[in-house]
């Protein structure tokens, strides 16, 4: 009898496993991969991410990986460009983009070190009950053979298509459609300072340096074009470069080093992430388009919200069912500001008549550009910078300039 079983051990399962192994529980945690191994995902960690690994004492670890880090952004929106440093988060003034190859392993075994039991190619099949409640799991090793396991407590972090939320029946809330379809792969050669932005109507385009002095490059569509784009992804990949034209340049200065990835399924939704003898953390739980790249700093949010809560469940600080609502509210009300930004801007539309505006007066308005950035990289928050008094700051402040 485990105390916890995580299914998936990535972003989400390996830090909840870690915390929780941690305070000394017994976790199984459980992944149908095995680690090393890359995941269909770009992987930009905002600073709030890398101050959760700081927290954990991992972000050291990471950086030791060689991952460059990140602390400037352009937002170049084809007349003029936004330029500058993103804000810290407390101390933390960096991010990075490391490969999910390197940092899922370095999460995993991080969970390994704090005494959580690890089973890869072991894929759940089906939960299983004692009455309502959830009580375990019936798996399959890759051999085939059948593994039950008894928890106080099963968490699903297998991910979007979690098997636990759609064997609980999780409700679904706040549902968006997907907005966008996206292909990335990496490039050698392509000279890179910080990580860029390229809104279009109805393209955008982001480019990251990773491991290995290699850049990521990943341009979305409007999701009713997965069709045309799927049928020739170089060549209208490449197309949507030229609509940046010193970027397309830079990039036929490289090398192509990998195959496309890409996706259609960039759904957007919230889930009752608890219930009698369940729980779901990360995309799980909470599926937004990744153009604001919140999925992994989330991930290691919520990680660190659902193990208090399931520790304040199991050691009777608290009724767990009591313990998990709070966590679902306090995920809810730190994710819905940036939820609805990110869809917003994952419909591709040329900016409103107002946000040019912003955009124009932010120009030659370097603390306010930095606050923007920001809102992107979520440390500063999104009502706070679009307050109207900020707002007006802003725009009172360009048409004192002489320069507006
Ligand atoms: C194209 C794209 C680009 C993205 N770019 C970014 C970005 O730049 N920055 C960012 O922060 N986020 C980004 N994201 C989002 C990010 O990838 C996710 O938010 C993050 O991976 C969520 O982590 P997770 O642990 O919840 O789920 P996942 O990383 O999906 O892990 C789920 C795990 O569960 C395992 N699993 C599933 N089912 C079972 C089963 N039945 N039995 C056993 N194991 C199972 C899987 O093998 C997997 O290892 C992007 C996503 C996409 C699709």
């Amino acid at each position: 009898m485990y105390d916890v079983i995580v299914i998936g051990a990535r972003c989400a399962g390996s830090p909840t496993a870690m915390l929780l192994a941690r305070k000394g529980y017994r976790v199984l945690l459980v992944d149908k991969a095995s680690f090393p191994s890359d995941h269909l995902s770009t992987h930009w960690i905002h600073q709030p991410g890398v101050a959760c690994l700081a927290r954990w004492g991992l972000r050291e670890r990471l950086a030791a990986t060689g991952c460059p880090p990140i602390t400037s952004m352009t937002v170049d929106l084809g007349p003029f460009a936004l330029r500058g440093t993103l804000p810290s988060a407390g101390a933390i003034a960096e991010g990075y983009c490391p490969r999910r190859t390197v940092l899922d392993k370095l999460l995993v075994d991080a969970a390994v070190e704090a005494g959580a039991e690890l089973r890869e190619h072991c894929s759940l099949q089906d939960l299983l009950w004692d009455g309502e409640r959830v009580s375990g799991i019936a798996a399959r090793s890759a051999a085939g053979t059948p593994i039950r396991e008894q928890a106080r407590i099963v968490i699903g972090a297998d991910g979007v298509h979690s098997l636990v939320a759609r064997q609980v029946q999780a409700p679904v809330y706040n549902a968006r459609p997907a907005f966008q379809c996206a292909y990335y792969s990496y490039w050698s050669g392509v000279e890179l300072s910080g990580t860029e932005f390229y809104p279009r109507e109805r393209r955008g385009f982001g480019v990251l340096p990773t491991h290995q002095g290699l850049t990521c490059i990943v341009v979305g569509w409007p999701h009713e074009e997965f069709h045309t784009y799927r049928a020739d992804v170089e060549g209208n990949f490449l197309k949507t470069l030229d609509l940046a034209p010193a970027l397309a340049e830079r990039v036929r200065q490289g090398r192509r080093e990998e195959r496309f990835s890409g996706t259609a399924e960039l759904y957007n939704f919230f889930r009752r992430p608890y219930g009698p003898g369940w729980a779901l953390v990360g995309d799980a739980g909470y599926h937004k388009d990744p153009i604001t790249a919140q999925g992994i700093s989330d991930a290691f949010r919520d990680a660190e919200l659902v193990a208090e809560a399931v520790d304040a469940g199991l050691t009777g600080s608290q009724p767990l069912e009591e313990a998990l609502a709070s966590y679902e509210q306090r995920r809810n009300e730190a994710a819905m500001p940036l939820y609805e930004f990110t869809c917003q801007l994952a419909q591709l539309e040329p900016p409103s008549p107002a946000m040019q505006q912003l955009f124009a007066a932010l120009r030659h308005n370097q603390e306010q550009t930095n606050r923007f950035l920001g809102t992107l990289a979520g440390t500063v928050p999104v009502p706070e910078f679009f307050a109207p008094e900020n707002l007006g700051q802003i725009m009172g402040a360009a048409a004192r300039s002489e320069t507006f």
